[in-house]
């Protein structure tokens, strides 16, 4: 019998064939100077046919801990593989990452924007052009984010409820914390749920800022992947089992003032400890921030200085 061969990929007019890997790039406009925006895009084909796998990071532009996964694993030679295809994305908001923003220039967000339109907004174009040129190539893709707005998530996989080959990969990628969450509306992951691909969101760390353990746990769940679906040998297999969060409450301001957290991110709390204080800059007042629940924390706000009402702390528990 004849070794089956993998297939070649197509994206912006280039060809990418079995064995070669290759930089290549989605024309989205250009900018008003006249330079031309594009998303590069890299693209490693082996020999052997296997999963396409999308890794894509900077959908928002300031998320930038995914960008840096995707970049160490090029430079470690990770997607070197054994069979199948990695098409990595490492900045997929090329204008949110030369502004340090999440969004377009315009204001709008591209994981709202999806699937996006020939002649609408920037956003709905870059949707249109990512989704058109992308999807019908991949079988799943690990889509890298970060907390917004000062909020450092400890490092998360969620999936899709619905969508057991979601749940399937968030457990193989085995980051600290696992739940699922509802598809948003115009994202990324609700438009390929819709044609049958399957994503996993990993968020870790907070924008513009990087985070080295979120890194190395974001590279270590994509090694687990490839490793799983032998597309890779193992390289350095932590043992870590997550902790799946079924469960979930935000702690919020009850009043204005400079927040102190008073734990780390990722730790487990007991129902009332004390987690982190909210004061005045006059010593006058002073309030006790204490955990509704029994859990973990997951995610805190990094913002010194509150309004009420603002999210501080996203809690979690098994059960
Ligand atoms: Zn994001």
């Amino acid at each position: 019998m004849k070794p089956q061969t993998n297939k070649t990929i197509t994206i912006g007019g280039e060809k990418i064939a079995p064995g070669q890997d290759k930089l290549v790039y989605i024309g989205i406009d250009r900018l008003p100077t006249g330079t031309l925006i594009d998303i590069p895009i890299y693209v490693f084909n082996s020999k052997k046919p296997g999963p396409v796998i999308l890794i894509q990071a900077g959908l928002h532009g300031d998320e930038i801990n995914g960008i840096e996964i995707v970049r160490r694993m090029i430079y470690e030679k990770y997607f070197k593989i054994k069979k199948g295809t990695i098409i990595a994305v490492p900045i997929l908001n090329v204008f949110g990452f030369i502004h340090f923003s999440r969004d377009l220039p315009d204001g709008k967000d591209v994981n709202r924007s999806f699937p996006g339109s020939k002649s609408g907004s920037l956003a709905s174009r870059i949707a249109y052009h990512y989704t058109t040129a992308i999807l019908p190539q991949i079988d799943f893709c690990i889509d890298l984010h970060t907390g917004g707005a000062r909020r450092h998530n400890y490092p998360q996989i969620r999936y899709t409820l619905d969508d057991e080959k979601s749940e399937q990969l968030a457990a193989i990628f085995d980051a600290p914390f696992t739940f699922h969450s509802d598809l948003i509306n115009k994202s990324f992951r609700k438009t390929a749920f819709r044609n049958g691909i399957s994503t996993i969101v990993y968020e870790a760390g907070e924008s513009m800022r990087f985070d080295d353990f979120s890194i190395q746990k974001g590279v270590q769940g994509i090694l687990n992947i490839l490793v799983h679906f032998g597309m890779s040998g193992p390289v350095f297999m932590e043992g870590s089992k997550t902790i799946y969060l079924q469960k979930r409450r935000w702690l919020r301001a009850p009043t204005a003032g400079m927040f102190i957290p008073k734990i780390l991110n990722g730790t487990d709390v007991e129902k009332g400890q004390v987690i982190g204080i909210i004061t005045d800059a006059f010593a006058h007042h002073y309030k006790e921030l204490k955990s509704p629940m029994k859990g973990y924390v997951f995610c805190i706000n990094h913002q010194a200085v509150v309004n009420q009402g603002d999210a501080l702390f996203h809690l979690g528990s098994p059960s």
